[in-house]
């Protein structure tokens, strides 16, 4: 076989496909918008909506492999698609991490940390939830959030109405606002007969709910606790019976890792790994998807730091292209405030 399907068109779809093109696979890539920044990239491109039956019996009619690059796509579709096309991760995994509630029982069971939290359904469950977990906490709708979208912290009781306004009401959960030194995550790829390598951890530092930088290698509080988030995200993969990339989230809190949230993709805080890394996530994702051996980790470099251009910081890109050791990306999208629109990679020597 040797065209992969991928659903989803923005910069991780267009930088798998890349990843694709150098091992020779041919990329279909099935998006909703016409301005897809993957279909750059792709081989080829349907602009469709998801739900289309028709759409996904021709992607499964002309790929031999399905991914995606975003967990918030309907399970629905995946699972059609699944029942005529072998589709990486499998719809099982992508179901748990779409649900925060979910995520956390799952995490839990399986011997993880995590912060405090309640299910909220109404606003009568939100001061419910205060009383038990207390503030500061963060309230987050159940589904469908991403950097830092439908979310609100609380820092008393009194706000309890304008936090659950301010969600739309919808399902949440509450949790207790964790006390972390860092935040870090431990990105990972396992093939179906169960081979898996994973990536040194990232210290990750966010700005605004988005993250704004991750740096290798960590510091020593994060490298305290790798081996024990790392042993936790392979539980997780392997419990899923995962194939292709995954990334945990974690914070590095006083009593070791706190697990965050998990993301069933190609992560942000793993960009790095295209220059900093002998193999990048990207490769590593279509070559577990693919069943070929999966590929080193390692630096390429002492250090390794990478910085999310956000809204109008892309403009500075001629200063970027003028330092050495600098590996600019642009995403071609169009500039909305707070929208990730590239990275740099700098590869230092020290
Ligand atoms: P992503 O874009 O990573 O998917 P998201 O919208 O799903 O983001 P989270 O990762 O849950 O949101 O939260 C965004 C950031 O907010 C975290 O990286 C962390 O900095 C902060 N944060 C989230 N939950 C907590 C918590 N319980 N305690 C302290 N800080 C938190
Ligand atoms: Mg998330
Ligand atoms: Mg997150």
């Amino acid at each position: 076989g040797s065209t992969i399907g991928i659903l989803g068109g923005g910069q991780l779809g267009r930088m798998l496909a890349a990843a694709a093109a150098q091992l020779g696979y041919r990329t279909h890539v099935l998006a909703p918008d016409a301005e897809s920044v993957a279909a750059q990239t792709a081989s080829s491109f349907t602009r469709a909506d998801y739900h289309s039956r028709i759409v996904l019996d021709e992607l499964a009619a002309i790929t031999d492999v399905v991914t995606y690059e975003f967990e918030n796509i309907a399970l629905d579709p995946i699972v059609y698609l699944a029942a005529k096309v072998p589709v990486h991760p499998a719809p099982a995994a992508l179901g748990v991490a779409q649900d925060r509630a979910e995520e956390k029982s799952f995490v839990a069971e399986l011997g993880g940390r995590t912060a405090p939290w309640a299910k909220v359904e109404s606003l009568d469950d939100l001061r419910a939830a205060i009383t038990t977990i207390g503030t500061p906490a963060i309230l987050k709708t159940l589904r469908l959030g991403y950097d830092g979208k439908g979310q609100v912290r609380l820092h008393s009781a009194d706000e309890a109405e304008a936090a659950w306004n301010a969600i739309g009401g919808r399902p949440a959960i509450l949790e207790g606002f964790v006390s972390f030194s860092h935040e870090f995550s431990i990105i990972l790829a396992r093939r179906s007969d169960g081979a898996m390598v994973s990536y040194p951890p990232p210290w990750n530092e966010h700005k605004d709910g988005i993250l704004a930088r991750s740096s290798l290698p960590a510091p020593a509080e994060i490298a305290a606790q790798w081996g024990e988030a790392a042993a936790l995200a392979g539980r997780i993969a392997d419990r899923l019976g995962y194939v292709g990339v995954l990334a945990c989230e974690f914070f590095a809190g006083a009593d070791g890792p706190v697990f965050n949230e998990m993301a069933p993709r190609v992560h942000n805080s793993g960009h790095w790994s295209i220059e900093g890394a002998v193999t990048s996530q990207f490769e590593n994702h279509i070559r577990a998807i693919c069943g070929l051996p999966l590929g080193d980790t390692g630096l390429t470099a002492p250090s390794v730091v990478m910085d999310n251009l956000i809204g109008d910081e892309a403009n500075g890109w001629a200063e970027i292209l003028a330092e050495p050791g600098a590996h600019l990306h642009l995403y071609g999208k169009e500039v909305r405030p707070g929208r990730k629109m590239g990275h740099v990679t700098r590869i230092g020597r020290v």
